[in-house]
Formats: structure tokens, C-alpha cells, sequence
């Protein structure tokens, strides 16, 4: 079974003309994308409300806990919240971008995948205090969740890449898992530094998939279908 999960990292809910591009594009295409949501961004006045609209107006986007700050701790520069940090805080942050989620969005998050892809134990224990958390990325095996390790990831926007999404390499990256006729997930960063050509090579890309055979689905299709 074929399978693509979208994995945008990233998300804050500022005014960003990447973001918007990127969803109406996703909208467009009927792509059913998961986005990971910087709580911390909720709390300001210059929320976008354009792009809340159509996060909120569309079936297809379903937002994931991303960490509260995302900059890392203070005094550890891309460290991650979640990484060598008291468990008691790296709860708060947790906490907070659940909140948040819920009071200003009105949205339940279900998955967790932290900064930088870093976390350590105490991380595990402090999710393990959401119940209505179900998802985990970047991890291997944890009791009590359903996760997405990194072994599944294809990346192709990396500091390698310009930071730009690159065809060529996402394709080249993509084949194993092709030829293994599995699932994968593109982990993306469209809100950093995308250009417009960005978008036409994921475009592209998605052009591949769809001639390849490969279905865009969301979290619950895609986890059953990569542990069958
Ligand atoms: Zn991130």
C-alpha cells in the first residue's frame, strides 16, 4: 500500500505569504496535510486571521503539537524544548500549546513531534500526561502511542537543498521506499525559506507521486497502512 503523509513543520499563525501559498495550493490539489503548530505564535496580535480561515474552513489540514517557543531553551541555541530540559517544563510547553490550540483555533491536537526532531526521556513521560494526544514522530517505539519514526522521513528542503524544496532530491530519496511499494513521509518546512519555485517543484513532486500510485492520506490511513 502506497502511501504519502505530509509532515509541515513549522507552522506559526503570523501573517506569512509562504504559508498562505502553501495551503491554497494544498486546498487546491484536495492533499490532505499535517502541520505542526508553534503554540507560542497564538499568543500574539499579529495572528493571520486569513490563514486561521482556512485552516479552520478546510477538512484536509489537520495541525499537530510543535513545542510552545521552538527556539530552543534559554542559553542552548537549537536544542529544542523537549531536549535536556526539567520534565516539568517540557510538560508546560506541551500544555500551553494544547491550550491554545483549543481556546483560540478550537482544535484537539493528537500528535506530538518536537523541535529539531530532539527529545529525550523525560519528553515521553510528559506526553504520556496527554491522553488525548495518539501520535508521535520522530520516535521509535513508545508504549501508548501510535508513532511515525524518522526511518519513514523523506526530506529534501535541508540546508543541503538551499532550504528550498528540491525535486530532483526528493524523488531520488522517495525511490526506496518505492521500490519497498511503502509508505513514506515528506517532512517539510514550506513557511521557512520556500521561494515560488519551491512550490512548483512540490508540485511536481506530488505530479510523481500521484503517477507512481502513491495516495496523500492523513495520520489515521497512514498509520495503519505503514505497520501493514
Ligand atoms: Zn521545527
Amino acid at each position: 500500500m502506497r502511501r504519502l503523509l505530509i509532515k509541515a513543520d513549522d507552522f506559526r499563525t503570523f501573517p506569512s505569504i509562504r504559508w498562505l501559498n502553501f495551503i491554497r495550493f494544498c486546498i487546491d490539489r484536495s492533499l490532505p496535510i499535517t502541520a505542526g503548530l508553534i503554540g507560542k505564535s497564538l499568543e500574539s496580535n499579529r495572528v493571520c486571521k486569513e490563514l486561521i480561515k482556512l485552516v479552520y474552513s478546510s477538512k484536509n489540514i489537520e495541525l499537530w503539537n510543535h513545542g510552545y517557543e521552538h527556539n530552543g531553551w534559554p542559553g542552548e541555541k537549537h536544542v529544542s524544548e523537549f531536549f535536556r530540559v526539567p520534565e516539568n517544563d517540557q510538560y508546560e510547553a506541551l500544555a500551553k500549546t494544547q491550550y491554545l490550540a483549543r481556546e483560540v483555533l478550537g482544535v484537539q491536537l493528537r500528535a506530538f513531534g518536537p523541535p529539531f526532531n530532539k527529545f529525550d526521556s523525560k519528553s515521553l513521560r510528559a506526553v504520556g500526561q496527554f491522553s488525548e494526544i495518539e501520535y508521535l514522530f520522530d520516535v521509535g517505539f513508545c508504549p501508548g502511542f501510535k508513532t511515525i519514526p524518522s526511518s519513514f522521513y523523506v526530506e529534501c528542503d535541508g540546508r543541503a537543498a538551499g532550504n528550498k524544496f528540491n525535486y530532483e532530491l526528493a524523488q531520488k530519496r522517495a525511490k526506496p521506499f518505492l521500490e519497498r511499494n511503502g509508505c513514506f513521509v515528506l517532512q517539510i518546512h514550506p513557511g521557512n525559506h520556500w521561494d515560488e519555485q519551491s512550490l512548483v517543484e512540490f508540485g511536481r513532486f506530488i505530479d510523481y507521486c500521484e503517477r507512481e500510485g502513491v495516495k496523500t492520506c492523513g495520520l489515521d490511513e497512514f498509520f495503519i497502512a505503514s505497520i501493514s
